[in-house]
């Protein structure tokens, strides 16, 4: 016992050491000034607050998402915020062409890439699996096969100023979550795509993070609209979300998690008390 002692309390005292001293808290916002960023579903919502922490860090911001009225105002607001430049493309994401398109404009409008954060969403609905296996068909296309595209098409720009890719995920993605069946569905898939590119990247030592970003519930509007009423939960706000993506961002972490309590604490769950883990998922719905 005594032996262990000596061994067990150096030794947790190590990896408390190395937990805190890590770079965890390292953050600083000029390792983002001067990126050339690519921000999708920037047009409201998350990747909305993340295009203007961006800005006021003083990064080249290129925004994407459908509607052209929305991503004008947030390019004017980037601009007033500071961005070292701020411009926008605009179209639909189920559209893999459109995808590849915005890659090539920030070729030509940047000079290059290094940092691509893939954040839109297809709308989906809130109810029981209904069957329909179109809308599975081209929510994959809009919530994954574009991000799928986008990265292959960014990836020699990518390689050259050894970027970041970051993958806008969700609790979602890791563990089943009722009502919400082809949004779940198109989540996992990223997990399944971007780690195992991750593993690749290391055996190719290609100096490329992925930073999978696994949320719960944020206050933008169109989750509030679909699921305030059910969820027990309160909302977390979308602003610090957003500057907590570009923190785990730019500290190249491979996953970050916000609210670290909602959503990495249940997770621990998973692996030795799954039946408990789905019952405490079904238990946050009225
Ligand atoms: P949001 O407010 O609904 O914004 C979605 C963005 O995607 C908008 O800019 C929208 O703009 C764009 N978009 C939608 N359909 C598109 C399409 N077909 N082609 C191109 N762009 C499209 O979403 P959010 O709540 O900020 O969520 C952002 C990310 O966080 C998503 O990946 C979501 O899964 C994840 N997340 C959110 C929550 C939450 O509670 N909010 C929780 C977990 C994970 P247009 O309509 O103008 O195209």
């Amino acid at each position: 016992m005594g032996r262990l002692q000596k061994i067990l309390i150096p030794f947790l005292g190590l990896v408390l050491a190395f937990w805190f001293y890590s770079a965890r808290d390292a953050f600083k916002p000029e390792m983002l000034r001067g990126k050339r960023v690519i921000v999708t579903g920037a047009s409201t919502g998350i990747g909305e607050q993340i295009a203007y922490h961006l800005a006021r860090m003083g990064a080249h911001v290129l925004i994407t998402a459908r509607t052209e009225a929305k991503l004008q105002n947030v390019v004017r607001r980037c601009q007033e915020l500071g961005a070292a430049s701020a411009h926008f493309i605009s179209g639909t994401m189920e559209d893999t062409a459109f995808a590849q398109h915005v890659v090539r404009e920030a070729q030509a409008l940047l000079g290059g890439l290094d940092m691509l954060i893939l954040n839109h969403v297809g709308a989906s609905y809130f109810g029981f699996f209904d069957g329909d296996v179109e809308h599975v068909r081209k929510l994959l296309e809009i919530n994954f096969l574009s991000y799928v595209a986008m990265t292959t098409s960014a990836l020699p720009m990518l390689k050259e100023s050894e970027g970041s890719i970051v993958v806008v995920s969700s609790m979602a993605g890791k563990v089943g979550f009722p009502f919400t069946v082809p949004y779940s569905a198109t989540k996992f898939a990223l997990d399944g795509f971007f780690s195992s590119l991750r593993q690749e990247f290391a055996i190719q030592s290609i100096n490329v993070s992925i930073t999978l970003c696994i949320l719960g519930f944020i206050d933008t509007e169109r989750a509030v609209r679909a699921a305030a009423e059910v969820l027990q939960e309160r909302p977390a706000p979308r602003d610090e979300c957003a500057l907590e993506i570009l923190k785990g961002a730019a500290l190249r972490r491979r996953e970050l998690y916000y609210r670290y309590s909602s959503t990495r604490l249940p997770l621990l769950l998973r692996d030795c008390a799954a039946d408990l883990l789905d019952y405490l998922v079904r238990s946050r719905y009225r």
